[in-house]
This record gives structure tokens, C-alpha cells and sequence, in this order.
């Protein structure tokens, strides 16, 4: 037996409870061995009922009575009384009504929950309750308890996995032994049996800093060959003009911020070196970022190189476009928009011009990425909003130039450092952590949904002054099973009644391009005062004109959504204002309190992470397929310490290949991480 033995070859795996294992994606021994705990229940520690204080605890005990009844709103109570030699407890369960069945018949059980007083008396809430002969042998009663995927009960794995233990003793190394010795792991063995069989929690904890370790080190390491490989490449030399970057600043109606200097800067030297530039422009909202690669595209196609700019939306391709050809045209540099509306003849116009090099900037949407377009000479590639595309639209982009391109990829999420290192290892970072000189900082403010009238005038107030606002709504149309706001009762409501005398626009997901263009144009144009949307305008937009931020039933947003919403004002010298309205009045969550309190993308950041977790925050298309089952990329202890070890590995010039469990993960990382 090894581990790439089917699990039906195991002693007590028949046909359906082989299916069983299928159903959970669990096919091969290393599968169900590699199927790691959710949980531990601590049963080392059993009180006597007679010794029994309110707390956390373990009784060993048999049931005598049991009965489940409902309650109010179809919620089922179980109760339960429960003995042991000493004395008698009641436990009780809530929605739990296969209990009754499971207790019934008088074996012995041990049951871990809180003793605690409730309902007017002392019981054992919710505890979890296993019979004692189904206990795994272990000296320290620790036991693991496993996700149910598709039914899979945590008895059955955990018996399978006693009769893998011989051959979980034996496992080899799957680390360089080097590493695992100047690090004090555990080794790969040890570390499974400590996941499976723990004796304490610690044994449980040091396994699983092991096999987190050993994931982070694979990524980390991913990412150092892929940064070797690029380090590899042959880009274009595209040489730096002085006067030509001159003559675009001087024509700006503004004067750049310093970090808008320095990044550019960092641009335009990588542009000359002989490798293809690999560049993360981070900068939260209303940074300016476009300008800065507006002055790349500028330097590129004085040296006769084509730019491309991929944006997630169709509504932010047409903004970009827009604003870089008032940029660039000037100089004489030709604009083209490429999205999914533009068709038939004028999409083959345009692809000509693209193939015939009769347009030097390329801003579009996915439709870029296209079998059909093909570039002259395409040598920068600019993502906007670079967290909503995938790896592997990116990388579609960059093979459609003859040497790889110089690629800037933009953001506003800001990543905190340790996840960057990680996620982006291979990238070079600027940061733009200053905005323009005009900006104050927005006003943000939750607002009772019991003071509408007052905040109408509010609103009110700043079209009067020649400002414009945004509305937005978690919804397009009424949804019957709940109550919140939807943009199209929204828009009808407020043109009837409290904004008669203001001009009303709609905008939402469902829309035509064309009719999104309309309106957007119009609300761009200062024709439209209040523009009620969904989240369609969430990233990128930008009509500096607009200082008021509504957000309706905004504790149904993320941080993130949040701030990138607030991020739609402020983008100008007014003072700018961001409402929250919750969906109840009820006290608000800790996210809206944060995002009121603080205007820092950084710091919102952070917090997000804390509340939420990494995997959330950064996307599937990026991370879900990172798809780290022990490590967290919030753990950036660990993270550092996997950083450095897999520098060290790559400097030692060891040979990857010598471990074969390795070299495959690394290849897989490799794959999921390049942006090449
Ligand atoms: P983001 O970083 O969110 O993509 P944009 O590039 O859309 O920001 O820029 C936001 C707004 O700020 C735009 O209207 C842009 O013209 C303006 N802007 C950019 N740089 C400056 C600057 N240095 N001074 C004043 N306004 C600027
Ligand atoms: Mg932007």
C-alpha cells in the first residue's frame, strides 16, 4: 500500500462506502490522509457530574431520558438527562433533533460543552457527544473531528485513518531535510499523525505550523523562480525622452504629486532595461494612477511601441479611454476603444488598425484579450483594477506581443505587506501614498434610515451649490423576500417626490452599453444631478464634480466595497460627504463604525483582513485557486520565516528536482502565480 493507492483497497472500504469517499473527493489514500481536521474536542479532561462548576467541560456519562419538542418559529429543543456514577445534568440542543436518536439505546458517551445557566437553570448547552467506544485511540483523548462533506461522518474517516497509521509512520520527507531541521518541525510523518492522532493540542498545533509551513514555503518558492525566470526574459528597450515626459507634465491642468513623480520614474526605468518590467501601481482611490500610465503610453509610443489598458468594466473602459485621448492627443498619440459593444465593421476597423499599428493606445475591456486582436508592436500593458482579473486573462493579454511586454498592474486594495510578499513576490511595488494636494478629506457619516428628510436637504444642498450625488442600492428591481432598496423604486420614488425639481439618472448592470454610456456621459457631464446606480459604479469612476456618496443598506457591503464606493468623491478640491444608511436602525456593525471613522484604504485594510480573512478579501480568481488548506495569509510570522528559507533554498543552488513532492507543488504555484 502507498499513497497513491485507491482508498477501496483499504481493509472495511467496500463499494458504498467507497462511494461515499468519492462524493467527498476523497479517491486515494494520500487523499483521506491529507483530509485534514476542521476541529479538536478536548476529552482529557473529564469532570465527575458530582464535581461539576459552570465552565467549559467533558463529562462521561450515559442518557436516561431524552425528548425533543418544538418551540416557537418551527426551532426544535432537544433535552436530555444525563448520568454518570456520581450525579445527574441536564443537556439540552437547539435544531438538533437527530440527537434523540443518536442518545437513545444507554451507551456511554463523553460530552463536551458549556455548563452554563440558562432558562432559568443550570444545563449543558449544545454540547457534541460521541459514544466512547467510537473514540480513536489516542493516549490524551484529543480527538479530531472532520468537515462533513457530502454526509462523510467523522467516525468513519477517523477509522480508515487508524487502519492507515502503519503507513502514516513510514511516510518519507517531503521538505528538504536542511530546512526542517534549522526551522524545528516536524517531520512530514510526525506531522500527520499529529493532525490525525494528536496525544495533546500542542502536538495538534506544532503539526499543523508544519504543514502550513510547508504550503507557504512552496508558494514563496514559486514565486523566487518565477522572478528568476522573468529575471530571464528579453523585454523591449524602450529609452527615456526627457522632453517628451516633460512636454505631457507640463501640458496637465495639474502638477503631478511626488509619489506620482517617483513612480513614473520607476516606470520609465524599467522601460529601458532589458527585462521586462513586472509592476504593481498601488494607490488607494483617487490617488491618480491613470496619469501615471498615461505618461508610460506617452513615452512608449514616441519610441513607436503600442500600449494597452484592460479595465474590468465597459463603463470604466469608456472613462479611460476618454481621459487618456484629452492626454494624448495633443501629442498626437491615437486612442482606440475596444469593448464588447463596439461590432461588426467598425470592431473590423479597428482590429486593422490595431494589427497595422494605426493606433497607439488600445483601452478596453476582456475583449481585448481576444483571438481576433492582434497588436504591431505591443510593448506596454497596463490592468486597471488588476484584483478583478484573473492570471490567466493577464497573461492572454501579454502573448500578444513578439517580446513580452512591460506590464503595470493597477490597484486600490491596498495589500498589506505580508500578503504581497507572498501573493506578489515577484513584482516590483509603487506605491502612490499621497493624493493630490487639493483633496480634504470626505466626511463620512452613518445615517439613521429614520432621518431621510434631513439628509434630502443635505443632498439638496450640494446640487444647489453645482455639485452632483450618487445613490446607491444593493438591488435592480423589488425583491419580494426582503426589503431592501432597489435602484429602479429608488429613481422612481425620488423623481416623484422629494427631488421633482432635480434631474434624475438610473443606471444599472442590466442596461444596453449604450444606454450605460448615455447616462454615464450625462452624469459625467454634470447634466444629470443625482445618479442612482448599482455597484456597476463601484471601481474606477470618476466624475470629480460629485461630492455626495450615498450608500443605501450599506451594512449589506464589505469594508472594501465600501471604501471603493466612498472613493467615487472626494476627487476633487471640494469637500466631499459619504452617507451610510443602514438597512435597520439597529446599533451598526463594527465595519460601518471603521469605515466612518477612518478614510486610510490601509488601514481598512487591515482590519478587513482581521475581520474577514485573506481568501475573502483578494478575490477568487487569484487566491481561491491558491487554495492553501492550512496556512493563512494572515500569518505573517510564519510567512517571513517560509520567505526566508526559500531564499536561502534558491541561493543554495540546491537542486529542486531532488524533491520530487516539492518540485510538483512548485510547478503548480508557478503556474497559478506568474504573471508571464
Ligand atoms: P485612481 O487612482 O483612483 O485611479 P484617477 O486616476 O481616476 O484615480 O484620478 C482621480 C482624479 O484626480 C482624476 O480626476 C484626475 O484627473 C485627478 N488627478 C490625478 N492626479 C492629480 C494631481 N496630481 N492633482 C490634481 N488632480 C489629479
Ligand atoms: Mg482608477
Amino acid at each position: 500500500m502507498n499513497l497513491s493507492t485507491s482508498l477501496e483497497k483499504v481493509k472495511g472500504v467496500g463499494t458504498k462506502t467507497a462511494e461515499q469517499l468519492a462524493a467527498a473527493g476523497l479517491y486515494s489514500v494520500n487523499d483521506l490522509i491529507t483530509f485534514l481536521p476542521r476541529a479538536y474536542e478536548d476529552y482529557s479532561h473529564v469532570t465527575r457530574i458530582a464535581d461539576i462548576a459552570p465552565g467549559k467541560l467533558t463529562v462521561k456519562a450515559r442518557c436516561e431520558k431524552v425528548e425533543t419538542r418544538p418551540v416557537r418559529r418551527g426551532m426544535k429543543v432537544t433535552t436530555a438527562t444525563l448520568a454518570d456514577d456520581t450525579g445527574k445534568i441536564q443537556a439540552v440542543w437547539f435544531n438538533q433533533p437527530y440527537r434523540a436518536a443518536q442518545l437513545a439505546g444507554g451507551a456511554e458517551f463523553v460530552f463536551s460543552g458549556e455548563f452554563e445557566f440558562s432558562y432559568n437553570r443550570y444545563q449543558l448547552t449544545n454540547p457534541s457527544a460521541e459514544k466512547t467506544s467510537e473514540l480513536p485511540e489516542t493516549e490524551g483523548k484529543v480527538v479530531p473531528i472532520y468537515r462533513a462533506v457530502a454526509g462523510l461522518k467523522t467516525a468513519l474517516v477517523r477509522k480508515l485513518l487508524g487502519e492507515l497509521r502503519p503507513l502514516i509512520t513510514m511516510l518519507p520527507e517531503t521538505l528538504p531535510e536542511s530546512i526542517v531541521k534549522k526551522e524545528k518541525l516536524f517531520s512530514y510523518s510526525e506531522a500527520i499523525k499529529g493532525m490525525h492522532f494528536p496525544d495533546t493540542h500542542q502536538e495538534a498545533d506544532d503539526a499543523r505550523e508544519r504543514l502550513a509551513f510547508e504550503e507557504l514555503f512552496q508558494l514563496l518558492l514559486a514565486s523566487q523562480y518565477n522572478k528568476q525566470e522573468n529575471a530571464k526574459l528579453e523585454g523591449w528597450h524602450i529609452p527615456f525622452n526627457k522632453e517628451v515626459v516633460k512636454a505631457f507634465v507640463e501640458k496637465l491642468p495639474f502638477a503631478l504629486t511626488n509619489a506620482q513623480r517617483i513612480a513614473s520614474w520607476d516606470i520609465l526605468q524599467d522601460f529601458e532595461k532589458a527585462v521586462p518590467m513586472n509592476r504593481l501601481l498601488q494607490g488607494d482611490v483617487g490617488a491618480g494612477k491613470t496619469v501615471v500610465a498615461g505618461l508610460a503610453a506617452r513615452q512608449a509610443a514616441h519610441e513607436g511601441f503600442q500600449s494597452a489598458l484592460m479595465a474590468p468594466t465597459e463603463i470604466l473602459a469608456n472613462q479611460h479611454a476618454a481621459t487618456l485621448d484629452k492626454l494624448l492627443s495633443p501629442f498626437g498619440v491615437r486612442v482606440g476603444l475596444l469593448t464588447g459593444s463596439v461590432k461588426g465593421k467598425a470592431r473590423e476597423a479597428l482590429y486593422n488598425a490595431i494589427r497595422e499599428g494605426d493606433v497607439d493606445v488600445v483601452v478596453g475591456t476582456h475583449a481585448l484579450i481576444q483571438s481576433g486582436v492582434e497588436f504591431h508592436k505591443l510593448g506596454f500593458v497596463v490592468i486597471d483594477e488588476q484584483h478583478r482579473f484573473g492570471v490567466a486573462q493577464r497573461q492572454e493579454l501579454l502573448k500578444k506581443s513578439a517580446k513580452m511586454p512591460h506590464l503595470l498592474a493597477m490597484t486600490a486594495t491596498p495589500i498589506p505587506r505580508s500578503l504581497a510578499l507572498t501573493v506578489y513576490g515577484e513584482l516590483d511595488i509603487s506605491i502612490l501614498n499621497e493624493k493630490p494636494a487639493n483633496r480634504k478629506p470626505i466626511e463620512t457619516k452613518i445615517w439613521s434610515p429614520n432621518s431621510r428628510p434631513q439628509l434630502n436637504a443635505l443632498i439638496d444642498a450640494q446640487i444647489e451649490r453645482g455639485r452632483q450625488a450618487y445613490i446607491i442600492c444593493n438591488l435592480i428591481d423589488n425583491n419580494p423576500d426582503n426589503d431592501l432598496k432597489s435602484v429602479e423604486a429608488e429613481y422612481k420614488r425620488l423623481r416623484s417626490s422629494v427631488f421633482k425639481h432635480r434631474t434624475i439618472g438610473l443606471l444599472h448592470g442590466r442596461l444596453s452599453p449604450a444606454e450605460k454610456d448615455l447616462v454615464m456621459g450625462e452624469f459625467a457631464s454634470g447634466k444629470i444631478d443625482i445618479l442612482v446606480s448599482t455597484t456597476v459604479v463601484e471601481v474606477g469612476v470618476d466624475v470629480p464634480n460629485a461630492t455626495v456618496m450615498v450608500i443605501e443598506d450599506g451594512d449589506r457591503f464589505g469594508l472594501a466595497q465600501l471604501h471603493q464606493l466612498r472613493g467615487r468623491v472626494g476627487r476633487s478640491e471640494h469637500q466631499s460627504y459619504c452617507y451610510i444608511v443602514p438597512s435597520d436602525s439597529k446599533k451598526p456593525s463594527q465595519r460601518l463604525k471603521e469605515i466612518e471613522k477612518s478614510n486610510d484604504g490601509f488601514y481598512l485594510a487591515e482590519v478587513d483582513l482581521k475581520l474577514r480573512g485573506p481568501g475573502e478579501i483578494y478575490g477568487r480568481a487569484q487566491h481561491g485557486a491558491l487554495n492553501l488548506q492550512v496556512a493563512t495569509l494572515g500569518d505573517t510570522k510564519l510567512i517571513a520565516r517560509a520567505q526566508a528559507a526559500a531564499k536561502r533554498f534558491v541561493e543554495s543552488g540546491e537542486n529542486l528536482l531532488h524533491y520530487t513532492q516539492l518540485a510538483r507543488q512548485v510547478k503548480t504555484y508557478q503556474r497559478l502565480t506568474t504573471l508571464n
